[in-house]
């Protein structure tokens, strides 16, 4: 019976030659599972340096890895770690098959791990359920990621979007580089800042991962000058577009702003900020009551969010030489309103023309970052958001990277139908 529960467990743990189960403890009071790992004496293993089989064993020392709870019990693997005399390469330390060298985690713990965070917990909630301090888990994210990103391969990449975030408003800007080739895009770089460094550092990365500059067609990117003159500088032969999500974020501020203006003459705008900012179909039955009221008024807040939602509709058209003379005829409607704050932003909208209209072309837009701004969101409901930018990015890598972490399957938590 006995041989055959260690059995059942070497099965279990997929252990393979010389290493066997050597002794089952099972503590019901501490809620723990104890096994020692073993390898007979005269065992022979394979030096990690040269593949050479057949090495003796010169020397083992104990050591304790955490493995996967087995139902509600910690378990503990426990195993002297053999080290090797090779003829060419001296003493050496043996790679044992359940984990990575200067883990404390067995390679399916891990891999847990990274389940759990990829389907939507946090780090610090991961942490919490395994009973172990959240940088164990941090530092298992981080391993997988590096080792993950050393393999990528940009050489495909020609569509890139950039755009900035941060995990608490107004505070540690983090700069994402997504790749806008794929249906699903992908990030591929994230780093600190929002400067045109951080377009350099890019570039960097991306040429170390065999992408080329010189191969970036199209880009797509806020109006912030520090990005249009990275992206120039760095990737000349890219097609600059200017995200439509930022285009309707400079006219819904430019309509608040109006708004704000005028309620201090009319007061019956107080309170209605989202009345104006949201779409026709979005607005709650109350705002529409409120909108409705006061739509054929002479407000200027009334013309303001017109000429917004007519821009918002140029976006249904269908190429360039369409988009074009409508946007022009907008331009001029909204330079001749005697709106200050529209006139201002039909003249933004004016300086970065070529790149408005460029959308009608590349049809690109940054829509990633809404699932990366979703993630932060998210994390700050659940804890108290990042505790540093670089875990940021790590969230980042980790959940929108698409990287192939290369790890064995988990049969406790894989989902059959
Ligand atoms: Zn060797």
């Amino acid at each position: 019976m006995r041989d055959q529960m260690q059995e059942l467990f070497r099965a279990a743990l997929g252990l393979a030659e010389p290493w066997v189960v050597s002794k089952i403890e099972f503590s019901e009071d501490r809620r723990q599972l104890d096994l020692w790992l073993d390898f007979p004496s005269g065992s022979r293993f394979v030096c990690p340096a040269c593949g050479r089989g057949g090495c003796g064993v010169y020397d083992s020392s104990e050591r304790t890895w955490r493995h996967l709870n087995f139902f509600q019990h910690k378990t503990l693997l426990h195993a002297r770690r053999p080290r090797i005399e090779c003829p060419d390469d001296g003493v050496k330390t043996v790679d044992v098959p359940w984990s990575r060298p200067g883990s404390g985690f067995t390679l399916l713990m891990e891999a847990f791990i990274l389940v759990l965070v990829q389907g939507g917990m946090t780090p610090a909630q991961v942490a919490a359920l395994i009973g172990e301090h959240d940088t164990r888990v941090w530092r298992v994210l981080q391993h997988y990621i590096e080792r993950a990103r050393a393999a990528v391969d940009f050489s495909e990449v020609t569509a890139i979007g950039v755009d900035e975030t941060s995990r608490r408003r107004g505070h540690n800007y983090i700069s994402v580089f997504m790749d806008l080739d794929r249906e699903q895009s992908r990030v591929l770089f994230a780093t600190e800042g929002k400067d045109a460094q951080t377009v350099a550092a890019f570039k960097q990365d991306l040429e170390a991962h065999g992408g080329r500059a010189e191969q970036i067609a199209e880009a797509c990117l806020d109006m912030s000058a520090a990005f249009i003159n990275g992206l120039r500088e760095q990737f000349p032969e890219a097609q600059l577009t200017f995200d439509n999500f930022h285009l309707m974020k400079l006219l819904g501020d430019a309509v608040d702003q109006v708004r704000r203006e005028e309620q201090r003459t009319h007061p019956e705008l107080k309170g209605t900020r989202y009345v104006w900012l949201k779409n026709d179909w979005n607005r709650t039955e109350k705002q529409a009551r409120v909108f409705d009221a006061l739509r054929s008024s002479k407000l200027a807040t009334v013309r303001a969010t017109h000429m917004k939602s007519v821009f918002q509709d140029l976006f249904a058209c269908e190429s360039v030489a369409e988009a074009e003379p409508l946007l022009k005829q907008w331009y001029f409607w909204a330079t001749h309103s005697r709106i200050p704050a529209m006139i201002k932003a039909a003249k933004t909208i004016k300086k970065h023309w070529a790149g408005v209209l460029r959308w009608f072309a590349s049809r690109i837009s940054n829509g990633l970052l809404e699932a990366i701004n979703g993630l932060i969101q998210s994390a700050k409901r659940k804890a108290r958001g990042f505790r540093s930018t670089h875990y940021l990015i790590t969230m980042v890598y980790l959940i929108v990277g698409k990287l192939d972490f290369k790890l064995p399957a988990i049969a406790p938590v894989t989902h059959t139908k």
